[in-house]
């Protein structure tokens, strides 16, 4: 992946104490072979390795100390500039309505992205309103009501037989309810099609003139790679959009769309979408989305999702325990059933720093350890949870028999507990915790 390939071209720059002439060659060949094989587009790559050697190779005259570090920061400036600088913001409306219209092809996950935005719209305090305005995919309407419901919002659909047919007059008519039920904000959800064509962008261009919105999102997923910037320009062309939504992060092709899209068309990434699940979904950050990329690990946004799960005067509490070495097997247990409510912990454990070395473990791990974990944590008695420095042969057979499993499953699970606690108290302590194969860079 981009990733894998980045952080290759620059760890050979590691060991270098001083970097040559040669040294910024060969890493810029590196980094440019990455970009293309991750599907960005050749010009942005010539722009952006173009400033990276000529800045790289200011450094390693200045002799400066430290040049991989050196490079690595530009590097990472550079992914930042690249991605839209400045992370921006939905723009709502002076007076309300505040319209969105969201247009892109057929299964670039629009329908999906309106119950997203939906969800946390009305997590942010508004009242939004979802027009279907896709009457093109049989489904449509249906599915839009239905992540509608899950996202606790209303949805505005043509009465059959009524307006069927006639997109233009459904997102007009959704204005007027909009103001007369006071929503705040309207999410017109239009159609698309397999490909680029004609009508498409012309029905959306007039959708677009008919409601006059305040912000056009073209949704893209991000996976098809180098098509990305072709239909991004010929909706730029016909319809013309304010910001950009990435949708399918969570798939393999992380990074090469992105890095495209925004730059081509010089409109802003707003959102990403990382999953089918309407909770799959944040602001778009121009330097997180660097640091992943450069596997920096995406700490802020991980903390930030810890924060939105936990409890803060819960969270408080576990610190203190890790700090004083008072965390307990019930603590622990209480903790993975909370991890839960986090979302795909694979995920979560992609944003830390040095991830991609534990990527083979990653792969093997399994959410269903969670609920085997808590089958034989609730094997074992108030004390032994407390304590688990009581565990002695026959206990641990006790437990295993208890909760149907091996007393190696049991002996792993001690074993984790104590490294994990480990390795919190170290960061409750304001250390950094080793990653098993990852030095610093
Ligand atoms: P539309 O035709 O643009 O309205 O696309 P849909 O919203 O119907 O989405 C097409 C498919 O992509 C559906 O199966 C969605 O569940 C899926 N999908 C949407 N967003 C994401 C995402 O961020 N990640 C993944 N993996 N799937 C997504």
């Amino acid at each position: 992946s981009l990733s894998d390939r980045l952080t290759q071209a620059l760890a050979n720059l590691r060991n270098k104490g001083r970097l040559s002439p040669a040294d910024v060659d060969s890493t810029v060949r590196e980094i440019r072979r990455a970009l293309l094989e991750a599907d960005v587009n050749l010009d942005v790559v010539k722009q952006f390795t173009g400033r990276i050697r000529e800045r790289a190779l200011e450094a390693s005259a200045s002799q400066a100390l430290n040049p991989a570090q050196q490079v690595v920061q530009i590097v990472n400036e550079e992914l930042v500039g690249i991605l839209g600088g400045q992370q921006r913001r939905l723009e709502f409306a002076k007076r309300p309505p505040t319209v969105i219209m969201l247009a892109g092809l057929q299964g670039a996950g629009k329908t999906t992205l309106a119950g997203k935005l939906a969800r946390w719209l009305v997590k942010e305090g508004h009242r939004p309103l979802l027009v279907a305005a896709d009457l093109q995919r049989p489904n449509a309407v249906t599915q839009l009501q239905v992540v509608g419901e899950q996202a606790g919002a209303a949805v505005f659909a043509p009465e059959p037989g009524n307006g069927v047919g006639n997109p233009v007059r459904v997102a007009k008519d959704s204005m007027r309810f909009a103001t007369d039920k006071q929503y705040d904000v309207v999410v017109i959800d239009t159609a698309g099609r397999l490909g680029v064509d004609a009508d498409m962008m012309k029905q959306a261009a007039d959708i677009r003139k008919a409601t006059d919105p305040d912000e056009v999102l073209f949704v893209i997923d991000a996976m098809i790679g180098q098509d990305a910037v072709t239909t991004a320009r010929a909706f730029q062309d016909g319809v013309d959009f304010t910001g950009v939504v990435l949708t399918k992060l969570d798939g393999d092709a992380r990074g090469g769309a992105a890095l495209s899209v925004a730059s081509v068309t010089g409109r802003p990434i707003l959102f990403a979408s990382t999953g089918e699940r309407l909770e799959d979904f944040e602001p778009f950050y121009p330097d997180r989305m660097a640091s992943r990329i450069l596997d920096l690990g995406d700490i802020l946004t991980l903390i930030e999702q810890a924060q939105s799960a936990f409890d803060e005067e819960e969270a408080r509490k576990v610190a203190e325990k890790f700090a004083t070495d008072s965390f307990t097997l019930e603590d622990f247990l209480k903790q993975m059933q909370q991890l839960r409510n986090m979302g795909s912990i694979k995920k979560m454990i992609g944003m830390l720093p040095g991830a991609k070395g534990m990527r083979e473990q990653l792969d093997n791990f399994d959410e269903r350890d969670i609920v085997r974990t808590e089958a034989i944590i609730q094997s074992m008695t108030r004390a032994e949870r407390l304590n688990p420095k009581i565990l002695n042969g026959s206990r641990r057979l006790r437990i295993a028999r208890g909760s149907g499993m091996t007393v190696t499953d049991v002996n792993q699970l001690v074993q984790r507990f104590e490294q994990a606690a480990k390795m919190m108290k170290t960061v409750a302590k304001g250390g950094v915790p080793q990653v098993p194969g990852m030095g610093p860079v």
